[in-house]
C-alpha cells in the first residue's frame, strides 16, 4: 500500500515529507490509557491502527494522528509518583542540573508536562522558583495540592509567547518524556525556543530509538507516542528551530533514554561536548541513515509474539495460573498485539489506585490492587513495566514463598525464579 489513497497523503509531523515506509504495523488497538470500568464492558469500544511509519528523508519514527490530543490527554491516569524509581531518577536529575547550572532562588524552571508535581517538587524543595505545564486537569490538580504551581495547558508557540510577554522566561526548560507525545513537534520545540531566556538550558529526555529496536521494545509504541527520536533526528529537529544540542547522556530510563541538552544556537558560552558527535557516530555505525535499518523491524516484533504465545500456551496446558503485574501504557500495546486475554492472565494488579477495580483496554483484564496476588497465588507473574523489573521482583519476592515465578515478555520471554 502507498501513502496517496483518494488524494490523502500522509505527512512527516517534522519535515513534511510524504510518509511510505512502515516501521511495524501493530494492528489495531485501543487508547492504552483509557481504563474501563465495569459498565464499560458492554459497550462499544474504539480501536485505532497502530501503524508506525518511518520518514524516508528526516528519518523520523512516527504513527499518524487519528486521536485529537485533548482526548487523550485531558484525564490521563498516569500519575509519575506511584514508582519509586521515577521518583529517584527525578531527584537525582534535579540535583545534577542544580550544581551544573547553578540555579538558585534568582532562577526560573518551567518543566513541560509537568504530571503530579513529582520533578519540579524537589525544586521547589530547594527554594527555586518553578511553573509546572500540564495539559491533564485531574493530573495538575495534584501538583497544586503539594505546591507546585501548574498552568493548566497545552505547550506551544502560543503558551511560550504568552508566558514570555508575562516576563516568564526560563532559565531551565526541563521535558522529560512528553516530546514523544507532542502531536505537533514543531510547535513544541519553536515554544521552547521563545520560552528559553537567553544563556538558558533546556533538558529533554525521551527513549531511544537505538535502544527500541536493538531491545525489541515495541511495546513502548502508542497512541499517545507520536514519534520515536535517534539523537541525530532530534538534533535536526532542533537545529530548525534555533537550538543547539551540546551534551547528550545515555540514561537507563523507560528501558533506554536519552538526556539532550540545549541552548540557543549564538549561546557562545556552552561549547558543544564531544558527547554529540560520538553519539551521533554511534547511530550512523548502527545503520540509523539507511532506510532498512527500520524496515526490517516488524519482522523480529512478529517472533517475539510467537514465541511470547507459544510460552503461555504451554504453560496453561500445564495447568499453571498466569496474573500479570502492572496496568502500564506499554502492557496494552503488548496484550492487544499478542491477543492475551483473561484466557491467559486470570488478573493484573496496579499500585496506583486510580486503576484498581478497572479493566485494561480492550483485553478487559481485571485490575486489582497487589494484595491480589499473595491471596491467588499464581504460578507466573508476568511483568508489564519490564523497566522497572529489579524493583518489581524485590518487591515481590515473596511469591517464592509457593514456587511462583516472574515472566518478563521483552525483549523476548524470559522467566526468572
Ligand atoms: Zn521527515
Amino acid at each position: 500500500m502507498t501513502g496517496s489513497q483518494a488524494g490523502y497523503t500522509r505527512k512527516c509531523r517534522f519535515c513534511g515529507s510524504s510518509l511510505t515506509q512502515t516501521f511495524v504495523d501493530l494492528g489495531m488497538s485501543p487508547l492504552c490509557e483509557s481504563y474501563r470500568s465495569q459498565e464499560q464492558l458492554s459497550k462499544m469500544e474504539p480501536f485505532y491502527p497502530l501503524h508506525v511509519y518511518v520518514c524516508g528523508k528526516c528519518f523520523l519514527v512516527q504513527l499518524e494522528e487519528f486521536v485529537p490530543p485533548e482526548e487523550i490527554f485531558t484525564e490521563y491516569a498516569y500519575f509519575s509518583s506511584y514508582s519509586d524509581s521515577w521518583l529517584a531518577h527525578a531527584r537525582s536529575y534535579v540535583d545534577l542540573v542544580t550544581k551544573r547550572f547553578e540555579l538558585s532562588a534568582r532562577s526560573y524552571v518551567v518543566e513541560l508536562a509537568s504530571n503530579d508535581g513529582y520533578l519540579l517538587q524537589y525544586f521547589v524543595g530547594k527554594g527555586i522558583p518553578v511553573l509546572g505545564i500540564e495539559p491533564a486537569v485531574n493530573v495538575a490538580e495534584a501538583a497544586i495540592s503539594k505546591g507546585v504551581p501548574t498552568l493548566v495547558k497545552f505547550f506551544g508557540v502560543q503558551t511560550a509567547k504568552e508566558l514570555s510577554s508575562n516576563g516568564q522566561r526560563a532559565d531551565l526548560i526541563a521535558a522529560n518524556n512528553v516530546l514523544a507525545q507532542v502531536p505537533d513537534v514543531n510547535d513544541f520545540v519553536g515554544g521552547m525556543k521563545i520560552l528559553l531566556k537567553p544563556g538558558g538550558v533546556v533538558t529533554v529526555e525521551f527513549p531511544h530509538l537505538v535502544r527500541l529496536i536493538e531491545e525489541n521494545q515495541f511495546d513502548t509504541i502508542y497512541h499517545e507516542h507520536f514519534s520515536y527520536f535517534s539523537f541525530a533526528t532530534a538534533e535536526r529537529i532542533f537545529a530548525a528551530h534555533g537550538l543547539v544540542l551540546f551534551d547528550v547522556e545515555e540514561i537507563p530510563t523507560h528501558g533506554g533514554s536519552l538526556r539532550i541538552y540545549g541552548r540557543h544556537s549564538d549561546d557562545g558560552s556552552k561549547a558543544v561536548k564531544d558527547t554529540v558527535p560520538r553519539l551521533k557516530d554511534q547511530e550512523m555505525a548502527y545503520g540509523l541513515d539507511r532506510l532498512d535499518r527500520y524496515t526490517s523491524f516488524e519482522e523480529k516484533v512478529r517472533e517475539t509474539k510467537r514465541k511470547l504465545l507459544e510460552f503461555l500456551i504451554r504453560a496453561k496446558r500445564e495447568g499453571k495460573r498466569i496474573s500479570g503485574y502492572g496496568a502500564p501504557g506499554k502492557g496494552n500495546t503488548l496484550l492487544n498485539y499478542c491477543g492475551i486475554r483473561t484466557d491467559f492472565l486470570e488478573f493484573t494488579v496496579d499500585r496506583n489506585p486510580y486503576k484498581q477495580g478497572k479493566f485494561l483496554p480492550g483485553t478487559h483484564i481485571p485490575i486489582h490492587s497487589p494484595e491480589k496476588i499473595r491471596q491467588e497465588r499464581p504460578d507466573y507473574v508476568m511483568i508489564l513495566p519490564w523497566n522497572f523489573k529489579d524493583e518489581i521482583v524485590q518487591q515481590l519476592h515473596y511469591i517464592r514463598e509457593w514456587g511462583g515465578q516472574f515472566i518478563v515478555p521483552i525483549p523476548e520471554v524470559k522467566v526468572i525464579s
